[in-house]
């Protein structure tokens, strides 16, 4: 905690800066973007944050900008993105979708639940003794997005990120408990599962 007090206003202080740099530097934008992703208001840097809103809003437009030119540091630059929107969740876990697996608790049975979302499958599964139970998952389809899933999605598909925007509809999309069949939401489990616990 120490660490972070120390660390956290120094990240503030160096923001403007490091946003004036980031238009021509991928180590500028992604130190920005750290800063702003680990802000999530349990620093005590609210104040800071506020002082900051116009380099914020400014590295946003910047930001935006980087991903209409389908840059190779993509993901890096969408996760700032959403740190930028103080979408601070998703800003943290969102891994691109080559290779996630994630771990959440059935909301129905409580069975311990893998959710892959990949390039070799996006399934459910549970493991019963040494046998597998896989389930398609049920992505979401574009139209049925709505707030943060939607303007994310929107965004991917703009700029052509087949993987991400597929990843991101499977992610706001249901799966289905192999065991119990239930079907829940997968973003909502993961939100849960991920949510930090509080000291
Ligand atoms: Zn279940």
């Amino acid at each position: 905690m120490l660490e972070h007090d120390l660390v956290f206003p120094a990240g503030f202080a160096a923001l403007p800066r490091l946003v004036r740099l980031a238009p021509r530097s991928a180590e500028a934008r992604g130190l920005a973007g750290k800063i702003l992703e680990r802000a999530a208001g349990r620093h005590g840097c609210d104040d800071l944050l506020a002082d900051c809103a116009g380099a914020i809003a400014e590295f946003g437009v910047v930001l935006d900008r980087h991903l209409r030119s389908r840059p190779a540091d993509y993901l890096g630059s969408f996760r700032a993105l959403l740190a930028v929107e103080e979408e601070y969740h998703w800003a943290n876990a969102l891994e691109g979708f080559e290779d996630d697996i994630n771990h959440v608790d059935c909301p129905h049975c409580g069975v311990a639940v893998t959710i892959v979302i990949g390039g070799f499958g996006c399934y459910s599964e549970t493991w019963d003794g040494g046998e597998g139970l896989r389930r398609d998952l049920r992505p979401a389809a574009a139209e049925d997005l709505t707030g943060t899933s939607r303007w994310m999605h929107q965004i991917a598909v703009r700029d052509g990120q087949e993987v991400l925007a597929d990843g991101i509809a499977h992610l706001f999309g249901k799966a289905e408990c192999p065991r119990c069949a239930s079907v829940f939401s997968v973003a909502d489990e993961y939100t849960s599962a991920n949510r930090p616990v509080l000291r």
